[in-house]
């Protein structure tokens, strides 16, 4: 039997530079992502080693925190407008970090998100296009695995949902089931069948976010 481990919010920063302190694992330990944001995990100096770790969906997800969604500042601030002399712009777009991305809770989240969508455009998680443009180049690597683990990540999501449909599918099918003692042996075979096919994904997700332990 599995048991699922109690989530908590982190109480200490992850040492990417040790060997023993696993980045991914600190943030699968987390448990839920509101907990980690409300942590402060996402707005320090050094929470890209967090963001990098959580899956596109995740960091999407944490954007709701953002100050551009819930404070809704004027999106003209985060561009340079058209025939703006670079010194107007550069002077305007620090006042715009000063102001808004620094006090963000989730600015490591945001400066993520833009590098894996390859929005270069405007001001986003505090940095500049030009600094985002030069992320963009130095961690192509980095970011194009994280990009193969977001859709591997969807692949294993959408096998979940299909094995579930499966085994409500089967288990419609066995109640429709009148009369024939063979049928419903079968029909209650295909369904033991399924839902091991469908825990067994389960299990195999959970494990990988450190969800789960063997009992
Ligand atoms: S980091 Fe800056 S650009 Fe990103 S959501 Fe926060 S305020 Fe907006």
């Amino acid at each position: 039997m599995n048991t699922m481990m109690a989530a908590h919010p982190p109480t200490s920063r992850p040492n990417p530079g040790s060997a023993e302190a696993s980045i991914a694992q600190f943030v699968a330990s987390t448990g839920p992502l509101d907990s980690l944001v409300a942590s402060g995990f996402l707005d320090r100096q050094d929470g890209h080693y967090v963001a990098q770790e959580l899956r596109t969906p995740q960091l999407r997800q944490a954007m709701k925190y953002s100050v551009c969604l819930t404070a809704e500042p004027d999106i003209g601030h985060f561009y340079q407008e058209d025939g703006e002399p670079d010194t107007d712009w550069r002077r305007r777009r620090a006042q715009t970090v000063r102001d808004h991305c620094s006090v963000c809770p989730v600015r490591a989240a945001c400066a993520e998100l833009a590098l894996r969508e390859g929005d270069t455009v405007g001001i986003r998680g505090g940095l500049s296009p030009e600094k985002l443009k030069r992320r963009l180049v130095m961690e192509r690597d980095r970011l194009d695995q994280a990009l193969a683990e977001d859709q591997h990540a969807a692949q294993q999501q959408q096998a979940r949902i299909a094995a579930a449909r499966e085994v409500q599918r089967l288990a419609g099918q066995y109640l429709g089931t009148s009369g024939k003692r063979e049928k419903r042996l079968e029909n209650m075979e295909n369904i033991r069948e399924a839902t091991r096919r469908r825990d067994e994904l389960v299990a195999a997700h959970r494990r990988s976010a450190g969800w789960t332990v063997a009992a």
